[in-house]
């Protein structure tokens, strides 16, 4: 794979990226529904999973950013204390399970998703998948956002969307790992195949 393949697979997920954005941003007006301010409860749980696929644009921007080796030391050093909690994630000090993502616009599809996506009931009908926090914050909200999807409001839905970005480079795309392996094997795969001057697409 060459760096025009690259940037074009960089490209191609940025664009799946959007439409999701597109399409949440439009329930999130629609049914007056955000997370709380500052809310990174999510964030902060060691089960994310994302496939090197999904984290190539990350991986673009931490590169773009002059912070791949810092961002790989702190992989290493997390891996061997087995904290999975994603290196990416800056928690505020002063507010428990609240930070920021320092690579929100790239973040992987797990992380776009939860709390904003559908799922297919038994009668395979979509219906809305919140988030436990939110629907705790704001009942009415996703309340509002239920009645949105089952009146057909569209939102991703995780396994499909999932499936249309894997299908971009099964090599890369199928096999799940945590969050934080998911980046460090992103980087490693395009450190490897990027060569000397390579510029990165702006991702998302
Ligand atoms: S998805 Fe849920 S846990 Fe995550 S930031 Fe939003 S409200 Fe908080
Ligand atoms: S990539 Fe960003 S949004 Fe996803 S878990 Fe890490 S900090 Fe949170």
């Amino acid at each position: 794979m060459n760096t025009n393949d690259i940037l074009s697979l960089s490209y191609e997920i940025s664009r799946i990226y959007r439409s999701i954005d597109r399409k949440t941003n439009r329930l999130q007006k629609v049914a007056s529904l955000r997370c709380p301010d500052g809310c990174g409860a999510c964030c902060k749980t060691q089960q994310i999973e994302a496939t090197v696929l999904e984290a190539i644009p990350i991986a673009e921007a931490i590169f773009e950013r002059g912070e791949e080796i810092s961002v790989m030391e702190t992989v290493e050093a997390q891996v061997s204390q087995n904290d999975f909690s994603c290196v990416l994630f800056r928690p505020d000090a002063s507010r428990a399970d609240c930070g920021c993502c320092t690579y929100y616009a790239y973040r992987p599809l797990l992380c776009r998703l939860f709390g904003f996506a559908s799922r297919r009931n038994r009668l395979n009908e979509l219906e809305f998948s919140p988030c436990k926090h939110m629907t705790v914050v704001s009942p009415d909200g996703v309340q509002r956002a239920r009645i949105g999807v089952s009146a057909g409001l569209r939102l991703p839905v995780y396994q499909e969307t999932f499936m249309r970005i894997a299908a971009l480079n099964p090599n890369i795309g199928f096999r799940r790992r945590p969050i934080n392996l998911a980046i460090k094997e992103a980087l490693e795969y395009l450190y490897w195949r990027q060569p000397r001057g390579f510029k990165t697409a702006k991702a998302v």
